[in-house]
């Protein structure tokens, strides 16, 4: 049978490149992937799949039933772009102000691909195959929303498994980790409000692009002085912006946002309340009024241990050496939300090609080489577990 797979996935790798393609012209941001999930849901009706759409705003589930009864495998891919305006001079480049600058063109084309050669392969499945198109990852968000849509409960999954892409890794090598894989993250705002006015006279005011400062300062010992030496952890001040566009006003009101991400969830609920004591401590000693919001909070990804050592095994049958173990990431995953409630395995796939960025820069692309690899560690890992 695994030949008969190899076979399966080359005759539909031009599709499948021509699907990732199309998909990149398309980008569509969190929650707006109206176009999108019409797309994957077209395509799971052409194959005769009972289709469920809008599950958590624009997520997509279609079910394949095997031949014989067994246990339910959820795969997941993610369908979202991010508000980037592409770069890459691409052929087939997005003109619409968003980018898939992640990769999620490519993860969304894998499933769909795996699901059109699963469909042929029906009379040999056990169990149940479920095909799960996330919204809104990049927001940490989906995943959570089609939760509370009861897409857990409805379909009852036993186990899931999910890839990215990841274009610092060469081609033809595959990661999971048997524990954790990627960070936790809580994303925050500060608002920091003071009357401003006249620069030539700040002490009739209260100007918060210093006050902020401060801010941004006293935030460097969060992890350099309330962390232990022995865990990891990464704070970062992404966007500063003030009301005032002009040198000689002092702003009324100045906004920035960061994240803080850590692997131990405990750990990172410290880091946050250290984040509001902070701000609010320096704020308040500045006569400001401070806001602290906590935007959005993604649990770590942690793999169940015994899904990716079998995945692993999988993954040797396609690329020989298997998925080695790698440094867990300071990226977050919704994924994670998945991995928390269903015993599963998130892995990478190498998509590693000269002259780009990296993930989420308007330069970022990857090798198409990796989609391949990904439909087929999808088809096999089915095919296994559903044996
Ligand atoms: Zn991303
Ligand atoms: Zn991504």
């Amino acid at each position: 049978m695994t030949n008969t797979i190899s076979r399966a996935v080359h005759e539909k790798t031009e599709d499948l490149i021509g699907l990732r393609r199309h998909l990149h012209a398309m980008p569509e941001t969190a929650f707006q992937e109206t176009a999108t999930a019409e797309l994957i849901a077209e395509r799971m009706n052409a194959l005769g799949l009972p289709t469920e759409t809008a599950i958590g705003k624009t997520g997509v589930v279609a079910v394949l039933e095997g031949a014989r009864p067994g246990p339910t495998l959820m795969i997941r891919a993610d369908i979202d772009g991010l508000p980037v305006d592409e770069e890459t001079g691409l052929e087939f480049a997005s003109t619409n102000g968003a980018m898939h600058a992640c990769g999620h063109d490519g993860h969304t084309s894998i499933l769909i691909t795996a699901a059109e050669i699963l469909v042929g392969m029906k009379d040999q499945l056990a169990g149940k195959v479920m095909f799960l198109f996330q919204p809104a990852e990049e927001i940490i968000s989906g995943a959570k929303a089609m939760i509370e849509d009861g897409v857990l409960d409805r379909y009852k999954p036993d186990r899931t498994i999910g890839l990215h892409i990841m274009n610092i890794l060469p081609v033809g090598k595959i990661s999971t980790n048997r524990g954790p894989v990627m960070s936790g993250g809580i994303r925050f705002s500060i608002a920091i409000e003071g009357p401003g006015g006249h620069a030539g006279w700040p002490n009739r005011t209260v100007d918060p692009v210093v006050i902020d400062s401060q801010i941004i300062l006293a935030l460097q010992t969060v992890v350099s002085r309330e962390t232990s030496p022995m865990s990891s952890g990464v704070l970062t001040v992404g966007s500063f912006i003030s009301d005032s566009t002009a040198g000689n006003v002092i702003s009324k009101k100045v906004e920035l946002q960061g994240t803080v991400r850590a692997f131990d969830p405990e750990q990172l609920d410290e880091m946050y309340a250290a984040i509001q004591r902070l701000a609010i401590g320096v704020g308040e000693a500045g006569r400001a009024t401070i806001t602290v919001t906590k935007q959005h909070r993604a649990r770590p990804t942690v793999n169940n241990a015994d899904v990716a050592e079998w995945f692993a095994g999988i993954a040797e049958q396609i690329v020989g050496e298997g998925a080695a173990e790698v440094e867990a990431m300071t990226g977050s995953e919704d994924m994670s939300e998945f991995l928390n409630r269903i015993p599963g395995a998130f892995f990478f796939v190498g998509g590693e090609t000269e002259g780009t960025e990296f993930h989420h820069s308007t330069g970022f692309d990857f090798d198409e080489k990796s989609l391949p690899i990904g439909v087929e560690l999808f088809v096999r890992a089915t095919a296994d577990y559903l044996s």
